[in-house]
């Protein structure tokens, strides 16, 4: 295994660096060695001795023996996000939805509950809802805006993480992250942040206090709709040994893997995502394919370039619909307007993303009529893409919750969710314009 080799780069931690980090962390190639990551497309790894390859099993030696637990190509881009993130330790897995689930499940089990923000991702949300209440793990929503004493009153004494995304996917609510941290701290829990839609590049938020960050790099990090991935970014803060009661998994002895004890063998700093590794990836095998991992680089390489275009366009987009007669309301939280303004500056310093919603007159007939008269967006069920993109959350991705759902959600009927991609602000205002007319 090779956790430790993933700690990040001494440059980490300036903001400035960021752009720097993007291009660079992660991959230092040796002398004579390829300047560009190498995909290291083999499922397996050789050795001289039976006996170097049993230090491996026994987590004893760094190295690799088989990529459905690990891969190098993997580490050197996981690499990268735990420097951007500020994190310690970082893994990549098949999908965010994979990300999501093993953040949680790698401190929860049957009988263990989660507090979760109800404004967050519809496949996230399922997963809690569904899923997981199926393995016995329990979850209670709280709105991303309810008041402190709510939030602690949802916390039970097996409550075990505390879940939240930085700004929401489609509901584009802003998290306030020192506030759940804050919560979670008191209840001796991490809190875990779904960082997908601003990125590190617009949020870092283990910098206000969250423990560990999750991603569906599928979006603006790939940023070119080519590989569906995530990434699961540790800060290493969290004292798991003060809660160890809570957290057995962390901090006694694992029988599946020789009686290794994570946070003794591994520390706070790597024992997470160590865990995470050697037990979820070992068992559940969602590992991001190499060649997909390696697209995620490339996509990595330009996030710092991308993403102020992407909320250049989305300001503007959503400056233009919020003064056209036939819209009824935008969401956008870089609009002065917007209620969740003047947290997004704090936080993102702008509108966090590309992404802006607007609620067209007319409900989901009005919104479906506009969609299919634009040339530029395409209706995808996809954002955060090159190519700009719309889609209609009632219809499409969340049309499994019931009404109920979608409105503690924040999701109208008629909800168009419009993803700005790296077009040109005035084309894309342009075509808006004749859809609406
Ligand atoms: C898309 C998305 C996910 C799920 O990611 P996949 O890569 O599609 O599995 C999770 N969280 C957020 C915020 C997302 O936008």
């Amino acid at each position: 295994m090779s956790t430790t080799k993933q700690t990040a780069p001494k440059q980490g931690g300036a903001k400035e660096s960021l752009n720097t980090l993007c291009v660079q962390a992660g991959y230092q190639p040796a002398n004579g060695e390829p300047r560009q990551v190498p995909i290291i497309q083999s499922t397996t790894f050789k050795y001289a001795t039976s006996e170097s390859m049993g230090q491996l099993f026994d987590l004893e030696a760094s190295g690799y023996f088989y990529t459905r637990l690990q891969n190098p190509t993997n580490d050197f881009v996981a690499a990268k996000i735990a420097a951007l993130e500020g994190g310690t330790a970082a893994m990549l897995t098949s999908s965010g939805q994979a990300a999501s689930f093993f953040a949680l499940f790698n401190i929860c089990e049957a009988g263990s509950h989660i507090v979760a923000s109800s404004s967050i991702y519809g496949g996230t949300f399922n997963l809690l809802d569904v899923t997981m209440r199926k393995m016995g793990i329990e979850t209670t929503f709280v709105s991303p805006d309810a008041t402190e004493e709510e939030i602690h009153a949802a916390f039970r004494p097996e409550t075990r993480a505390l879940f939240g995304e930085t700004l929401a996917n489609p509901a584009l609510s802003v998290l306030d992250i020192e506030l759940f941290a804050r919560i979670a701290h008191a209840h001796g829990v991490p809190l875990i942040v779904d960082n997908t839609f601003p990125t590190p590049y617009g949020c870092r938020p283990i910098e206000w206090g969250a423990d560990i960050v999750t991603h569906s790099t599928t979006k603006y990090m790939d940023g070119h709709g080519s590989a569906v991935g995530g990434c699961i970014v540790d800060s290493g803060r969290f004292p798991w040994q003060e809660h160890a009661d809570k957290y057995p998994g962390l901090c006694q002895p694992d029988d599946s893997y020789h009686g290794v004890t994570y946070i003794e063998r591994f520390g706070q700093a790597g024992a997470f995502i160590t865990k995470a590794t050697a037990q979820l990836m070992r068992d559940l095998g969602s590992i991001q394919s190499p060649q997909n991992a390696y697209y995620l680089n490339l996509g990595l390489e330009s996030l710092h370039v991308r993403m102020p275009r992407h909320v250049e366009n989305g300001q503007a987009v959503a400056e233009f619909l919020q003064a056209h007669p036939a819209i009824e309301s935008v969401t956008y939280p870089g609009l002065p307007t917007d209620r969740y303004y003047a947290l997004a500056q704090k936080q993102f310093g702008h509108g966090g993303c590309g992404v802006v919603s607007c609620v067209v007159k007319g409900g989901r007939s009005a919104a479906e009529a506009f969609m299919s008269r634009l040339r530029l967006f395409a209706i995808e069920t996809h954002v955060a893409d090159a190519r700009s993109c719309v889609l209609c959350p009632s219809a499409h991705t969340h049309r499994q919750m019931t009404e109920l759902q979608l409105a503690a959600a924040g999701i109208p009927a008629g909800l168009v969710r419009i993803s700005c991609g790296l077009e040109d602000k005035a084309d894309l205002v342009a075509d808006l314009r004749q859809a609406l007319a």
